[in-house]
């Protein structure tokens, strides 16, 4: 995840009210534009809005945890059965063709929910805190998501992971994932992951080493664009929690996960 492009939802709305950024704006796919002559939707509500979405609770420990009845799980739940759906009959097309199917996955709140760190932190966003709380690869699964690396699987359809996290993050994203039985193709051929010292050539259009320029798009669509013309699968689907997780091509269909949290550009 971009520190500099990831907008906490806190932030933004403070920023806003602060005329700062009021009536500038950038529109962005499937949000509204806070213009200059309409109150933005009140914070504290909207935090509300929130934890009601995700039926937010502190377990035992003291950790915030989604309830499998709320409206997220729910929302999740028809993702998933239209996402299985499709896998079956365009894995079974694919391979009629002759194709190597393929689905990607993002990480972060597409398989791994970081409801728990967005609570404590009233939704903003830190490097350290945010690695910190990586690094303890002791995130719980999205509902489902895990379930659905698993059917993939069982069609005959190759899983990749598609991250923002860092080269850096690799063995804790790893054992996260596995913890939560997200435990397929977890080596490095199939789990991308952000090498900004060393990208690779695939992306050598925004990213030489020591020059990083890529958008969230051009890194996520450039590594989608590597596994299907020079690995030679065809990306059915594509998962992810932000649109930029999906835009930018090379995948049949794309599946947006609900996230109101935060939104990485
Ligand atoms: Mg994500």
């Amino acid at each position: 995840m971009h520190k500099s492009l990831r907008i906490a939802a806190v932030a933004t709305v403070c920023a806003v009210a602060g005329g700062a950024l009021y009536g500038a704006g950038a529109a962005t796919a499937g949000q509204s534009t806070a213009n200059s002559t309409h109150e933005p939707y009140n914070i504290g509500l909207l935090v509300k809005d929130i934890d009601t979405y995700y039926g937010t609770a502190a377990d035992a420990n003291g950790v915030y945890q989604a309830s499998p009845t709320s409206p997220y799980a729910k929302d999740l739940a028809s993702v998933d059965k239209a996402a299985r759906k499709y896998i079956d009959q365009a894995a079974r097309k694919a391979h009629h063709r002759g194709e190597k199917p393929a689905v990607v996955f993002d990480i972060d709140d597409t398989l791994l929910l970081s409801l728990d760190y967005e609570k404590r932190y009233n939704y903003t966003y830190n490097a350290t805190t945010w690695a910190d709380y990586v690094n303890r690869a002791d995130r719980p699964a999205v509902f489902g998501s895990p379930e659905l690396v698993q059917y993939a699987e069982k069609k005959g359809v190759e899983v990749f992971y598609n991250s923002g996290l860092s080269e850096a993050q690799r063995s804790a994203a790893v054992e996260n994932l596995k913890k939560i039985g997200a435990d397929v193709n977890l080596d490095t051929d199939h789990v991308f992951l952000k090498d900004k010292a060393n990208p690779p050539s695939y992306l050598s259009a925004c990213a030489t080493p020591g020059t990083w320029t890529c958008t969230t798009v051009q890194y996520k669509s450039g590594t989608r664009a590597h596994i299907e013309k020079d690995l030679g699968y065809e990306i059915i689907a594509n998962f992810g929690d932000q649109y930029s997780d999906l835009d930018g091509g090379y995948a049949d269909r794309t599946y947006k996960l609900p996230n109101p949290t935060y939104f990485v550009s």
